[in-house]
C-alpha cells in the first residue's frame, strides 16, 4: 500500500482494515435492512461493490419540513484499498410506507475535492485509535 498520510495514521488505517468489517457504501437509496436490494452502492473501476468503514461525519446543515427532515453531511471513509474517501450526502428522514416507521433515504456523492484538512486528518485519527478501545 502506498504510504500517503504520515507514518503514525498509515499504520493505524493498515490496523484498522484488518479490524473494521467493511461494509458497501449507499449511493442512493433506503439505508436499511428491509432495502437492502434496491439501494444502489458505489462501484469501483472493475464492477465490484466499493466497501468502507465510515470514519468521520460532519453534519453541515439541517432542514425540518413538516413531514420530513433533511441532513447535509461530509462523510469520510476508510476503503477497501486503503484510502480515505470523502463524500457529500444528503440524508431524507422520511416515513417508509413498506417499514412503516421513518429511516433515512441517502443520497450520496463523491466529493470533487479529495483534500482532506489537517483538522479532519487528526478527527480521523482520534476516531480509529478510539474505536481500537471499544474493539478490544
Ligand atoms: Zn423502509
Amino acid at each position: 500500500m502506498k504510504k500517503q498520510y504520515g507514518r503514525y495514521l498509515d499504520e493505524t488505517i493498515d490496523f484498522a482494515l484488518k479490524l473494521y468489517q467493511l461494509h458497501s457504501i449507499a449511493k442512493e437509496g433506503y439505508d436499511g435492512f428491509m432495502h437492502a436490494s434496491e439501494c444502489n452502492y458505489f462501484r469501483k473501476g472493475d464492477g465490484t461493490y466499493l466497501r468502507g468503514y465510515s470514519v468521520l461525519t460532519t453534519v453541515n446543515h439541517i432542514e425540518k419540513k413538516t413531514e420530513k427532515k433533511l441532513t447535509f453531511s461530509k462523510d469520510v471513509y476508510l476503503t477497501d484499498n486503503g484510502t480515505l474517501q470523502k463524500f457529500y450526502s444528503v440524508t431524507e428522514w422520511s416515513y417508509c410506507d413498506k417499514c412503516k416507521r421513518t429511516h433515512p433515504y441517502i443520497h450520496r456523492e463523491l466529493a470533487k475535492d479529495q483534500t482532506l484538512s489537517e483538522n479532519e486528518l487528526e478527527k480521523i485519527e482520534e476516531f480509529i485509535t478510539a474505536s481500537f478501545n471499544l474493539i478490544k
